[in-house]
């Protein structure tokens, strides 16, 4: 188990309890303590598990007119976009999605890039 002390500011440790599901299963988070003096910083206690690594799947569709991207099967998210039909470069290392192990934004291993 990983037991993490945080401490920033206000906004700083809200979006960090914000984005840390993302790449922890958080299973308990205190309350945030104010430091003492005239510290403008809070500090807040977490434990948090590793999360067991995942698979997804890339995908490319065309997101508008021309445009196309890769977009994530666990997050959803537009990974890399490009004006160049992919067609014409599948298969070589300028296709979209060349080169991608896992997901920058989930962390999940990509198996498999599929067209739509
Ligand atoms: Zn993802």
């Amino acid at each position: 188990m990983i037991k993490l002390r945080v401490q920033g500011t206000r906004e700083e440790v809200d979006e960090f309890i914000k984005i840390a599901p993302e790449y922890f299963e958080v299973l308990q988070c205190s309350q945030p303590y104010e430091n003492r003096g005239v510290s403008k910083f809070v500090r807040v206690y977490m434990d948090m598990l590793q999360k067991p690594p995942r698979d997804c799947k890339f995908k490319i569709q065309e997101i508008s007119k021309g445009l196309w991207g890769l977009v994530c099967s666990e997050c959803h998210k537009i990974v890399q976009c490009q004006h160049q039909n992919p067609k014409l470069l599948e298969g070589s290392e300028y296709a979209i999605g060349y080169g991608f192990k896992c997901c920058p934004y989930c962390k999940a291993n990509v198996t498999e890039v599929t067209y739509e």
